[in-house]
């Protein structure tokens, strides 16, 4: 038996991907198209999209948009074409982490008591039919104060 070791959460990722790319192959078909990439300006954008990194984590104030940007440049101003998939694949990697982060703060959002459910079972009101309790709204997150 193969167990793939790769965590639910990142694999739910790749099989979004995995589905957006059928899609993509179902619309436009097999794309081949020139790379359209290297060249002065983009190497210049990269120099600079780097330089603004490292400002920005010396000031504490890295954003994903600061490290998408610092990839997508490098890959943009590279024409050799085995750099230029490493650089796309850590490109596309630097996505994926930042959607396992967004993810990450879905799920720190939802209540704790509820679990996002917005209800709770209500132990003071039972269906007596199903020896259940009623669900009742979940006082942590919709009792009116917008938490
Ligand atoms: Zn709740």
């Amino acid at each position: 038996m193969i167990v793939d070791p790769t965590p639910r959460e990142l694999r739910r990722i790749f099989d979004e991907i995995r589905a957006e790319r059928a899609r993509q192959d179902e619309r436009f078909g097999e794309q081949n198209h020139p790379d359209g990439t290297g060249g002065r300006e983009w190497e210049n954008a990269a120099t600079m999209a780097r330089a603004n990194c490292d400002l920005a984590t010396v000031a504490g104030e890295l954003t994903w948009r600061d490290i998408a940007y610092e990839e997508d440049a490098e890959a943009l101003a590279e024409s050799d074409p085995v750099k230029l998939r490493a650089e796309l694949i850590q490109a596309a990697a630097v996505k994926v982490a930042w959607i396992e982060h967004l993810d990450r703060r879905a799920l720190a959002a939802r209540c704790q008591r509820c679990k996002g459910q917005k209800i709770v079972p209500d132990f003071t009101n039972w269906d007596t039919d199903h020896a259940e309790p009623l669900p009742k709204p979940c006082p942590d997150c919709q009792g009116g104060d917008g938490g």
